[in-house]
């Protein structure tokens, strides 16, 4: 069982992402990330303990008032840097629990598309038909996660920001 946190407001976010995943560490997690809106998003993942991403966080910190953060359970995709969320494609970024039971057929027609996967998840599945909604009819951010969630079968929940709506997270279970 992942944990999902965002913060939309004032403060700088990285944080406060990061508070929030340790009040969820007793969920058990084998990976963590976080992705912060600055102009455009920034990512910073890592495997293991969220020790690791505050280690990275340190060398390379990330500055920015929106955002959203994961620790990852994996059931598809092996624990690793690359499966590890958020997941972003473009403008972009997913943090989702739980899974895309109808993932296999999804990957397959974006696969038939020319899209190239960058993990082996089910969620970056959900982050390219968020962003192809978006560009096909040029949604907003809740209009097409709405559209995109309209392809997915499962139990789930997850969060999306965006760049291009840098004072909104969407949410959805
Ligand atoms: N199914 C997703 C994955 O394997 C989410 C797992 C979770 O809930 O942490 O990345």
């Amino acid at each position: 069982m992942c944990g999902i946190v965002g913060y939309v407001g004032a403060k700088p976010c990285a944080p406060i992402l990061i508070e929030g995943l340790k009040r969820l560490e007793y969920r058990g997690y084998d990976s963590a990330g976080l992705a912060v809106l600055n102009g455009q998003i920034q990512l910073r993942r890592s495997v293991g303990k969220l020790s690791n991403l505050e280690a990275l966080l340190t060398e390379s910190p990330l500055q920015g008032t929106t955002g959203v953060g994961h620790t990852r359970w994996a059931t598809h995709g092996r624990p690793s840097e690359s499966n590890a969320h958020p997941h972003i494609v473009q403008d972009v970024a997913v943090v989702h629990n739980g899974i895309f039971e109808n993932h296999l057929e999804l990957r397959k027609k974006l696969n038939n598309q020319g899209i190239q996967m960058a993990s082996d998840t089910d969620t970056e599945i959900v982050a390219h038909l968020i962003h192809q909604a978006r560009q096909e009819s040029n949604l907003s951010l809740f209009d097409a996660v709405r559209k995109a969630l309209g392809h997915i079968h499962g139990s789930y929940a997850l969060a999306v920001v965006s760049s291009a709506e840098p004072q909104t997270i969407v949410i959805a279970k």
